[in-house]
């Protein structure tokens, strides 16, 4: 269960509406409409914190096994890069917090904002 920081209404993830047309995968809260995202944001670390290893993978056996298989080394960094943020958000599940009403505010992937 998901807990709002706004309104403190809790509900199910799959119950939450990403908000189009904003950016980095913000979420509406269901009950009072306030714009939230998740933090930490898994996907987001896990991706970019494994980025060096795909493109070492890329650079060592993409260039000498064509273009197909760097299309496939892409598709596995990214599809296992969902795969393992989802297992440790049943671990660890990220938490709801109140985004900031800048839209253009720079990605928080290495501000971290622990207090
Ligand atoms: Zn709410």
């Amino acid at each position: 269960m998901l807990e709002c920081p706004s309104c403190h209404s809790k509900f199910k993830s799959s119950m939450l509406r990403a908000e189009w047309g904003s950016s980095k995968g913000r979420v509406l809260c269901p009950a009072c409409n306030k714009s939230l995202h998740f933090s930490p944001p898994y996907p987001l670390i896990i991706l970019w914190g494994s980025f060096p290893v795909f493109l070492y993978f890329l650079l060592t056996r993409g260039i000498r096994e064509g273009w197909f298989s760097s299309i496939k080394m892409l598709l596995a960094w990214v599809v296992g890069s969902v795969l393992v943020s989802v297992y440790i958000s049943q671990i660890k599940p990220p938490v709801l917090k109140p985004s900031p009403p800048d839209d253009d505010a720079p990605i928080e992937l290495f501000k971290r904002e622990d207090k």
